[in-house]
């Protein structure tokens, strides 16, 4: 059962509810009021089962009753499937890879999945939940959102083919990569449908909100990062790779690892504090930054400063602030919504605030076992070099701000383990300028020709509100 991070009187809240709300009503988010555990026992009944039997075992913890077992089981199989990865063998859908010979350096892959980034892991199982939900409920949900990258396709991604679900994603019609573009082309229709408006991001980000005032348009969801389906879907592989890292270095379960995380929003970094919480041995759960440092400030100084995006070439990272720290402040302050809410209202109505103001000590989050280190692009372009002289291996442009922070925050005493976030032929330009074109991987097959395929996929709109206010009307669900 979950609660509010900023409601003390919130009662509790069932995980199908959570799953519909996204946010919670007092505008906090959703958090669990207790935190299930993992023994050492179960951790080694876990080792060496398919990837979606660990992801059903430990994910059931969160989800109880909301969602009958066998349900779960079948989306975790469709979700995990060999339609969404194609290039698993064996079941190994989130593999462990060994980056370096001459250090215990290793790499959890999880970018195999239908648009090659981690986001898959936690969207492929919650638009499937979603669907079912609202089937028991006999409900519909209609999402409008806009995205200037990766979001509209993963979304997208997770939303295709469910029946009680449309999306509606705007983007700015240039200003994309042509992957990013034939990505979405190739899932409009059906039920999802990409607006590309000739006009910039920040329209495209103004008219959602402009629309969504309109009381004919106000039903219409959002699509965001902080559901809590998302970070429950993604404790699972935190569990797997723990169980992979050790078994490949020889030790036991039970001896501890340290993983770095290419952070932005918060959501995988909390989903592996969650995962420590339950009992898996993680010893540092260490951040890494790119040029947008949000988050490396805050774990060094104790203060919470939000800054303007900068544009960088681990774009998925570029964030002004991180949503989902929200709920690590929540659990930090002893699970106190009255404590968590006054520190996030100062932060939204000063854009900073800092522990010491609560009484608490600076280095909080260094003494709760978190670390931090920032990259920049000479970092990345060096790291994607250095990793494949050593290893062969190619690695993208965010996992590669990972490794670097890891290489100069990392003891290397115990194993430690990087999250691979995105497949390299996502970012071709920057790993072509590490490593040159004639080195890049092949493409995987869910992006072959991707730039041709979905070249024409988008429905193109005039900069104009009525215009994509019409076109809504004109694809809503059609219910009496
Ligand atoms: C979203 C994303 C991140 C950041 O993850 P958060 O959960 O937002 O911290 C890192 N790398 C890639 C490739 C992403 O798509």
């Amino acid at each position: 059962m979950l609660t509010d991070t900023r409601n003390p009187e919130q009662s509790s809240v069932e995980y199908a509810q959570a799953l519909l709300d996204g946010l919670a009503p007092s505008g906090g988010l959703y958090v669990p009021e207790v935190i299930p555990r993992i023994s050492q026992k179960q951790l080694e009944e876990y080792a060496g089962l398919p990837y979606e039997v660990v992801f059903t075992l430990v994910h059931d913890l969160f989800v109880g009753d909301s969602i009958p077992l066998a349900v779960q089981n079948q989306i975790a199989m469709e979700a995990y499937g060999p339609d969404n990865f194609p290039q698993a063998q064996e079941g190994v859908v989130a593999p462990v890879r060994r980056l370096d010979p001459n250090r215990p350096l290793y790499m959890l892959d999880l970018f195999e999945g239908p648009t090659l980034a981690f986001k898959d892991f936690p969207l492929q199982v919650v638009g499937r939940e979603m669907d079912f939900v609202l089937g028991e409920r006999d409900e519909y949900l209609e999402q409008l959102g806009a995205t200037s990258g990766d979001t509209g396709s993963a979304a997208g991604a997770a939303m295709q083919g469910r029946k009680r679900i449309k999306l509606f994603m705007l983007s700015p019609d240039d200003r994309m990569s042509a992957v990013q573009i034939g990505q979405m082309g190739v899932q409009t229709g059906q039920n999802v449908f990409h607006l590309a408006i000739s006009g910039t991001f920040d329209r495209c980000q103004d008219m959602v909100k402009s629309i969504k005032k309109d009381y004919e348009f106000t039903s219409l969801g959002a699509v965001n990062s902080i559901n809590w389906g998302r970070i429950a879907s993604q404790i699972p592989y935190y569990v797997s790779g723990y169980l992979d890292t050790v078994q490949q270095a020889g030790l036991e379960i039970g001896q501890p690892i340290d993983v770095v995380i290419p952070s932005g929003n918060f959501g995988n970094a909390l989903a592996a504090f969650y995962a420590r919480e339950m009992g898996v041995p993680i010893r540092n759960i260490i951040l890494a930054t790119n040029e947008n440092d949000v988050l490396d400030r805050l774990v060094q100084s104790g203060e919470y400063r939000a800054q303007t995006a900068a544009e960088t070439s681990s774009p998925s990272m570029d964030i002004g602030k991180s949503s989902n720290y929200e709920r690590l402040v929540y659990h930090l302050m002893g699970d106190s919504a009255k404590w968590c809410r006054q520190y996030m209202e100062q932060f939204e109505s000063q854009g900073r605030v800092s522990f010491r103001e609560f009484g608490l000590d600076s280095d909080l989050l260094m003494q709760a076992g978190f670390r931090s280190g920032r990259s920049t692009h000479a970092d990345r372009i060096r790291t994607i070099r250095d990793v494949f002289a050593a290893s062969g291996m190619v690695i993208d442009p965010h996992t590669a701000d990972g490794v670097k922070v890891a290489n100069y925050k990392a003891g290397f005493d115990i194993p430690v383990l990087v999250l691979g976030t995105a497949h390299p032929s996502k970012f071709e330009d920057t790993v072509a300028e590490a490593i040159g074109r004639a080195s890049l991987p092949p493409r995987p097959v869910q992006i072959v020709d991707i730039e041709e395929r979905g070249k024409h996929g988008r429905t193109l709109l005039p900069n104009s509100e009525e215009a994509v206010k019409q076109f809504i009307r004109n694809h809503r669900f059609q219910v009496a």
